[in-house]
């Protein structure tokens, strides 16, 4: 039987070469490839400064530092996202205020203003499943109450909004580059997007033991790099992200052409470019589906099954957290289906023929 994975990362000869490039080049870590790949991110973002991290979580853990939160500040955030995006603020003592989602699965903006306290510091979209959140609407509230504006863009790498790369329009962006992710560096991986000098100098000495040059230590940073056999796959990933982006658009309009009528298929708001990192569904008979999915070779997922208002970690150091009813009853419909920049069409007519053949529309 036919296997359709859920998603695979982007491998071609020319990544490969580049690997084997910097293995013999000598120079590892933070070295010149490193310094490409940042230059070349910040102009494919549209921002001043691209600083390469360890890794989304880690780089979002300095920006929260080098941006001064406090233990008890609050960060508004939604529930549905992965829950790494509320791991760092956790780990400075701040709380994570949950908000419950719209038609986009991005947080409803409706909800931000009411959730303000003498507190909030800020306001954290996620541009889940590579959906630019309502970022203009966003920055109303947040101007008017004088909140910052991160945008996780972990799933949206190349995603637009009205015109304008995600990851360029808050105080700082922040990317991943795992394995799964729409720009993958074959590794762990990510990077801190921003306008501002200062943080970009904060985590830039942050992420390599509090230093400017080699043996002048201004303050105790991290081990928090980047390396340079990722940059340089990165850099090849990079110049296919566009193209990769546009068949997943492509993958998810036949989704939608083939789907729409028998379960929910997502939607895309006006000034919205998504690239779908995921493509999600929504079914009342998830499971059953997914049973019926797996029967026949197609691996599918559920992103993600417990929402973070109610994940132990934070049940078990917070109290008062809200009801948030559509995530509550989005997490047991959802199913993500395959979904990547190479995906064959006839793989995607296959999944939507199982899909098909299970509601007995075939
Ligand atoms: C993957 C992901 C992260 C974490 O990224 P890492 O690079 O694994 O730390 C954060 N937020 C969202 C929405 C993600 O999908």
């Amino acid at each position: 039987m036919k296997k359709i994975p859920l998603s695979k990362p982007f491998v071609n000869d020319e990544i490969r070469q580049a690997a084997l490039r910097v293995i013999d080049s000598g120079s590892y870590i933070l070295t010149k490839e490193c310094e490409a790949f940042e230059e070349e991110l910040a102009t494919h973002i549209g921002t001043k400064h691209v600083v390469l991290c360890s890794n989304w979580t880690g780089g979002v853990f300095m920006l929260h530092r080098a941006m001064g939160l406090q233990p008890n500040d609050e960060v508004i955030v939604p529930s549905h996202t992965a829950f790494p995006s509320i791991e760092p603020l956790m780990h400075w003592g701040a709380k994570p205020v949950f908000i419950d989602i719209d038609e986009t699965y991005c947080l409803d903006v409706d909800l931000v203003e009411a959730a303000i306290t003498p507190r909030t510091v800020g306001i954290l979209p996620v541009h889940l499943y590579g959906h630019p959140a309502d970022l203009d609407r966003i920055f109303k509230i947040a101007d008017k109450h004088k909140l910052w504006v991160i945008e996780d863009c972990a799933q949206a790498q190349g995603a637009r909004y009205k015109e304008k790369s995600v990851g360029s329009m808050g105080i700082a962006g922040a990317f991943s580059f795992f394995p799964s992710k729409n720009l993958t560096v074959l590794a762990d991986g990510g990077c801190i997007s921003t306008n501002d000098d200062a943080i970009a100098e904060q985590i830039r000495m942050l992420r390599n033991h509090g230093r400017k040059s080699k043996f002048l230590h201004e303050f105790a940073g991290y081990n928090l790099r980047f390396n340079d056999i990722q940059a340089a796959i990165g850099r090849v990933a990079l110049r296919n992200l566009d193209r990769l982006n546009d068949h997943r658009r492509k993958v998810a309009a036949r989704y939608h052409e083939r789907l729409a009528g028998v379960v929910r298929t997502p939607i895309e708001k006006p000034g919205a470019v998504a690239v779908y990192h995921m493509y999600v569904i929504q079914t009342d008979r998830r499971d059953d589906l997914a049973k019926h999915l797996q029967e026949n070779g197609i691996v599918a997922g559920i992103h993600y099954p417990v929402a973070n208002h109610q994940q132990p970690a934070v049940t078990n150091q917070y109290s008062n957290l809200p009801k948030l009813p559509k995530t509550e009853a989005a997490v047991d419909k959802i199913l993500s289906l395959p979904i990547y920049g190479e995906l064959p069409m006839e793989d995607v007519d296959l999944v939507c023929d199982a899909v098909a053949e299970f509601f007995g529309k075939r």
